[in-house]
């Protein structure tokens, strides 16, 4: 398969380690991430590095995820998690790093500023080294849909990369974007939108989270993620534009999508899609399958 338009036909690792640390969404706690470079072939590894992650290793492969809400997280056989994992796999399809070693020194990859610019800017710092090894790109072969009472998630054939993304928030109406998604497209437009909550949905889950031990946003901030009540952002200096929240679930879905190997070519059309219906989506997609999922 050649490589689209503004696509590198070859593999790309890193040329030496690139390191962030700050604090999870979800669990508040503090890691550090050090991105290695590896060899063409190996794909994205994750790593733990830390005594209680017992050094468990995962590939990026959504077969590893094990469901969890807000966030897509891999969980190794013995329990170890790699948690909120989207945003990093984002920047590396910004950035076209095909294999990296991911190592952890605990479970949250850090939400830093809630969106994926700053995690290209720390990988994009120790720069790319193209590999000899020809990309492997997943050309769409045929139209596959994932849908869940009135969420839907459709996939085509195309000789780009597209997405088409239809988001809709109470309060906010009906925000709407299309174009093609290409590593610099995605660096120029997409990358800077923050993670955010709605004020009435986020302290229920935060105190539900704490009733049943299940750390659930605990390390959410102003600093890191956008917080709506009804019409209004509460953060300082607004939105930095405003369908910002589209485009981060648009961040979130490049970065789940990565989870099936190499780019893919093909069409994306999406109504309101999470991380569960992205990872349906390529279920779908493996098996040549049209799925339904429970209404939830
Ligand atoms: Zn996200």
């Amino acid at each position: 398969m050649t490589a689209p338009p503004f696509f590198s036909s070859r593999q790309g690792t890193l040329q030496g380690p690139a390191t962030f640390e700050g604090i999870g969404l979800h669990t508040g706690r503090r890691t550090q991430v050090t991105v290695m470079p590896a060899p063409a072939g190996q794909g994205i590894r994750f790593r733990r590095s830390d005594r209680a992650g017992k050094g468990a290793e995962l590939q990026a492969d959504w077969r590893n995820c094990v469901d969890f809400p807000r966030c897509t997280m891999m969980q190794a056989p013995g329990g170890a998690k790699f948690q909120t994992i989207e945003h990093l796999m984002a920047a590396l399809f910004a950035l076209e790093i095909d294999n990296a070693t991911v190592l952890m020194d605990g479970q949250e990859v850090p939400i830093m500023d809630g969106s994926a610019a700053p995690l290209i800017e720390a990988i994009a710092a120790a720069g790319r080294e193209e590999q000899e090894a020809p990309r492997q790109f997943r050309k769409i072969e045929q139209s596959l849909t994932v849908t869940d009472d009135r969420i839907s998630l459709r996939i085509e054939p195309s000789e780009r990369f597209e997405i088409d993304y239809t988001l809709e928030l109470p309060y906010w109406g009906t925000q709407h974007w299309a174009g093609e998604v290409t590593p610099e497209s995605f660096r120029r437009e997409i990358c800077y939108a923050r993670t955010y909550g709605i004020l009435s949905v986020i302290w229920p889950a935060l105190i539900l989270g704490k009733l049943r031990l299940i750390p659930l946003v605990r390390g959410a901030s102003l600093g890191n993620a956008l917080l709506m009540y009804k019409d209004r952002v509460l953060n300082k200096g607004g939105l930095k534009s405003p369908d910002e929240f589209l485009r981060h679930r648009i961040i979130d879905l490049v970065g789940d999508l990565t989870l099936g190997g190499g780019p893919i070519i093909g069409k994306v059309t999406a109504f309101c899609s999470n991380h569960k219906h992205n990872r349906a989506l390529l279920r779908a997609i493996e098996a040549e399958k049209t799925a339904e999922l429970k209404a939830s």
